[in-house]
């Protein structure tokens, strides 16, 4: 691949000095469970997403999973989550017990779409659970609406989101609690699993707190049944590093998006559209086309990277066959699998490398 769809160790190497120096640091400490590093990277975490608190975790997954419970959400409730997304979101309402109940979204932004909301609320329902997508805020404000209305929670997956802006403001405390991955081809990405929630709700932060960490504040000393899912020190101390250079490598994102953005204007590919309320963070660069395939095969053909996000919606899935939902309950989302193709994105990608691909669209 002459230039791949991202290049992880490129991101290392522009920070290697710096991530060589947390790592020792951590290992030198003798301190390899939850204590002063993962505590400060809640505290910049928690004021880098405008959010009172944050909570370390594992992985984004189990930060979803974490927020749901601390809400006491589970066996019996409905979950509103989108149609069209990683099966991640759909996976942390059905591990707890709750059931997910899919809306379909906006094809304009990807993002569920809030008129549709209310037509699936059901006495069950007790959450709506948002998503991201590419890093595009979905349209929060109708969202929180509804919520407030029908009594509802709102958990946001914003595993995507990282530095993105709804009307202004960060994502990271508009909903009852926030969740996120630092999974490494995140916007802000752990050499490993990682993950957090952000909340203003100093309560739900204790429970996640206590949650991830076996149920327990006093070592032995078991309050409620939780897991093991705390943020490693070493992948904080990463991460520590990365986030003094997120919001300079979100610039770069913007100039690659806003580099694709010309050069495609004349082609008959749908491009992002950003509603004038959102700053994305520009996770991922999503053009659409009935052609995607053949695209795709070219690109690939003249060595640029693609991947798609994500071929196969969940209701789809095998994991989700004993849901029942046909293929053709959700045309939105099995449209979209069917088009859409994330183009190479990265603070790492040279705005060269940018031209060099639009130009090969242009040409197929
Ligand atoms: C990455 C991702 C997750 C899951 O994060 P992990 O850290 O891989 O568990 C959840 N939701 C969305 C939308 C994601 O992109």
């Amino acid at each position: 691949m002459m230039i791949p769809f991202l290049d992880l160790g490129a991101a290392y190497r522009e920070l290697k000095p710096e991530i060589d120096a947390a790592v020792s640091r951590v290992l030198e400490s003798g301190w390899y469970i939850l204590g002063p590093e993962v505590e400060a990277f809640e505290a910049e975490w928690a004021a880098y997403s405008e959010a009172g608190h944050a909570v370390g975790v594992a992985n984004g997954l189990d930060a979803l999973r974490l927020a749901l419970r601390a809400l006491d959400i589970g066996p019996g409730d409905e979950v509103i989550v989108p149609s069209n997304t990683y099966i991640a979101t759909w996976l942390a309402v059905s591990g707890v017990g709750a059931s997910p109940v899919p809306v379909e979204p906006d094809p304009a932004t990807h993002n569920i779409d809030p008129a549709r909301i209310e037509a699936a609320i059901t006495p069950r329902t007790r959450a709506l659970l948002p998503v991201h997508l590419y890093g595009q805020p979905a349209d929060l404000d109708p969202i929180l609406d509804i919520a407030c209305r029908h009594k509802l929670r709102v958990i946001e997956d914003a595993a995507q989101a990282h530095g993105a802006r709804y009307k202004g403001r960060r994502i990271g405390a508009h909903g009852d609690i926030v969740c996120w991955s630092f999974y490494p081809g995140k916007n802000l990405g752990a050499l490993g699993d990682a993950g957090a929630i952000t909340t203003n709700d100093h309560a739900l932060a204790e429970r996640v707190a206590l949650l991830r960490n076996y149920g327990s504040r006093k070592k032995y000393v078991n309050e409620e049944a939780g897991v093991n899912s705390r943020l490693d020190p070493l992948q904080a101390a990463v991460l520590r590093v990365k986030l003094t250079v997120l919001d300079a490598w979100a610039e770069r994102r913007r100039a690659v998006a806003a580099a694709y953005a010309e050069g495609l204007a004349a082609t008959d590919l749908t491009l992002p559209h950003v509603p004038d309320w959102a700053e994305p963070a520009w996770h991922l660069y999503v053009v659409r086309t009935p052609g995607r395939d053949v695209l795709q095969a070219r690109l690939t053909e003249a060595g640029i990277g693609t991947l798609i996000h994500y071929p196969i919606p969940p209701h789809m899935q095998a994991a989700y066959a004993g849901l029942g939902i046909a293929p053709e309950a959700l045309p939105l989302a099995r449209q979209l699998a069917g088009e859409v193709l994330s183009l190479p994105m990265g603070p790492q990608l040279d705005l060269g490398d940018v031209h060099h691909i639009t130009a090969q669209i242009r040409n197929t």
